[in-house]
Parts: structure tokens; sequence; C-alpha cells
């Protein structure tokens, strides 16, 4: 068995991946494969339902807010929140925690105004920036709640009267969280909710038509919601392996059940990585993720021995990214404790082998 510690796609559970691959033969008893039926048809219709009642459920998404599937990514989500939130003479307010964060604040540069209020960068975003001034006339205030390169995390969101768009890609249902706090949620799916093809999008209503600009019809929020995810042909295999997924989650006690799941999980790794003479964390102590757990050692010449063994155990994915290098250890919803045992079982295995 491999422990796949990948940051994204992610690792989903096994039951999942069979009930997806039965679904790829004959979804449903209808005779027909998943990937050939309608998305006009009965049975797809009521997937999109489920897929929309289990995310209004597990998060507590109010009325007043729309579930969206889109495609095109965290990515296509940096111009589209621009597009339909910001007015030609307005400004938004963006804080820097990352790649992703100053990804997202160069496509609402493209847009219209937009004001840094922190970075991070000059640590290499090794810690989440606490003191800055959000402008009371910021059309919106936007951050990344979880740096899923640098592994940090912002467990509570910055305190301010403008509305707040949130990129939640990789820590969407791992924790508690309260939606009404948040104006608009974006989350790609592949890394903690299903699998790549589809964008999970909770806008409230009222954010619908907020710039006042013209733009293509298919980036537009208020189009998505009126057809109810279905403005042209949704990603159908993606949002059906979401739902089964998002059932798994539901089964298993939902979305404070796994928190306290992925609490103890990355308490018990953490304490491994600050016992352990040869690793040390990267990202400042309080703000460590849950999700993405970055470290190095301090003898970088013996990373690729640690890696080595690591593949010898069948730990997968916990290269760290190049812009941190060392280790990364991407521990989502469907990561079990036990993965994370035979992770620190390698690094002790690592340590009595130094001796
Ligand atoms: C992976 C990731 C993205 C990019 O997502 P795509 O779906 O590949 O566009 C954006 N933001 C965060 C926080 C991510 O982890």
């Amino acid at each position: 068995m491999k422990h796949n510690f990948g940051a994204g796609p992610c690792i989903l559970p096994k039951e999942v991946f069979e009930e997806a691959a039965k679904a790829v033969l004959d979804f449903n008893g209808t005779g027909l494969s998943i990937l050939e039926v309608s998305h006009r048809s009965k049975e797809f219709e009521e997937v999109v339902v489920e897929t929309e009642r289990l995310v209004r459920e597990l998060l507590n998404v109010p009325e007043d807010y729309s579930i969206l599937f889109l495609q095109g990514g965290a990515t296509q989500q940096f111009a589209m929140v621009p597009m339909n939130l910001l007015p030609e003479n307005g400004r938004a307010a963006y804080l820097d925690t990352g790649v992703w964060a100053t990804k997202a604040a160069k496509e609402a540069k493209k847009v219209g105004h937009v004001e840094i209020v922190a970075s991070s960068s000059d640590q290499n975003y090794s810690y989440i920036p606490k003191d800055f001034q959000i402008p009371a006339d910021a059309a919106y205030f936007h951050y990344t709640s979880n740096n899923t390169i640098y592994g940090t995390e912002v467990f509570e969101k910055p305190a301010t009267a403008v509305p707040t768009v949130v990129d939640m890609s990789s820590d969407i249902l791992s924790r508690k969280i309260d939606v009404s706090e948040f104006d608009l949620i974006y989350a790609g799916a592949q890394k903690n909710m299903g699998p790549a093809g589809v964008t999970l999008v909770i806008i409230k209503n009222e954010l619908f038509g907020k710039s006042g600009r013209t733009f293509p019809t298919i980036f537009d929020y208020e189009s998505h919601a009126k057809a109810g995810s279905m403005y042209n042909t949704p990603p159908v295999f993606s949002i059906y392996v979401s739902m089964l997924n998002l059932r798994w989650l539901k089964a298993k006690g939902g979305v404070d059940v796994i928190e306290q799941e992925n609490i103890i999980k990355a308490r018990t790794l953490y304490e491994e990585i600050d016992r352990n003479p040869f690793f040390k964390g990267t990202a400042a102590v309080e703000d460590r993720s849950r999700m993405n757990i970055t470290f190095v050692m301090d003898s970088p010449e013996l990373e690729a021995e640690f890696l080595a063994l690591a593949k010898e155990r069948n730990l997968v994915g916990i290269k760290g990214h190049r812009s941190v290098g060392g280790f990364r250890a991407s521990v989502y919803n469907a990561l079990t404790i036990s993965s994370i045992n035979a992770l620190v079982d390698t690094m002790r295995e690592f340590e009595e082998n130094h001796k």
C-alpha cells in the first residue's frame, strides 16, 4: 500500500475510488457510463442537487448564498473575482502570503486597482502577517486561508467590515468555518474535496453584478447561479466523484469529526519534526498549517538519502515544493493516521541509522 502525501491532486478514500470505478461502467443501474450520460438527465441532475445539498449541510451554508460548481480551477477564480466584484473606480485589498496569493493579486491588477495590505515575502512566506490595515473603502479583501506551498494557515478571518473573499483550495472541509463571515469562498476541488476539474464557489447572492462591469457571460457568477451550475456542460465526472467524497465525509461524522482527526494527525507529525534532531519545520509555529506540513533537514546533503528511504517505505509525494525545498507532507482529510505513523516511523528509522 502507498501512503500518498501528494499536495494535489490528492488522496481520496479507497471506497470513493471503488464507487467511481463502478459508475464508469454502469451509473446507478442505468446501463450507461457516468461518462456518457446527458448532463440534463434526471439521474445527473440528482447528482448536482445532492452535491450541493451536501456542501450546504457539511459547511452549514446560509440560504442567501449560492453554491456553484465551475471549471478553470482556483486560477480562473483569480480573474473572476475582480471581474465580478471590483468596480472601474474601486480598489481591492490583497494579503500576500505566497505564490497563490501573489497570482491572485496579479490577475486582479489586470482588471483594476489593487492594494497589497501586507506581505510575508521578506521571509520566504514562512509566516502570516498580523498587523495590517484593510482600507474601509475597499471593494473587497482577498486572502488565501492555507498556503499549500509554504505550510502556513490562517485560522481566524482577519477583522474587517469589507466583503471578504477567501481562497480555501487546500483547507476547505478540513475544519469548521462560519460561512457567514465570508462573502465569497472558492476552492479548486483537487486539494481536499474531490478530483481535478471542478471548482467550488460559495457566494453571497448580494454580490451578483457588484462590479457594474460588462464581461463574458461564462465568467459571471450570476449566470452560473441562475442555471444551477448548468450554464454550459459541467464537469460531470468530477462533480460525481466529489459527491461520493462528500457522502464519505458525512458518514464519518462531518467536518467536526474530521477536524479532530486532522488536529491529531498534524500534531503527531509536528511533534516528531520538533523532537527528531535531523529535521526542522519551516513555518512559524503559530501559523503552522494542518494540511501541508513543511520541513527540512539540518544537513541538506542528507535529504536525498531520506527521500530514498521514504520511497522504500512506500511514502509518496513528500518532496517539498522547489521554492521551499526539503519535504512537504500534505495530510488532507482522506490521509489516515496510519500513514502519519508510517512517516514518523521512517523519520525515526533514519535517526537510528545515523546514530
Ligand atoms: C493549488 C492551488 C491553487 C491553484 O489551483 P488550480 O485549481 O490548479 O487553478 C490556488 N490556490 C491554492 C491555495 C492552491 O493550493
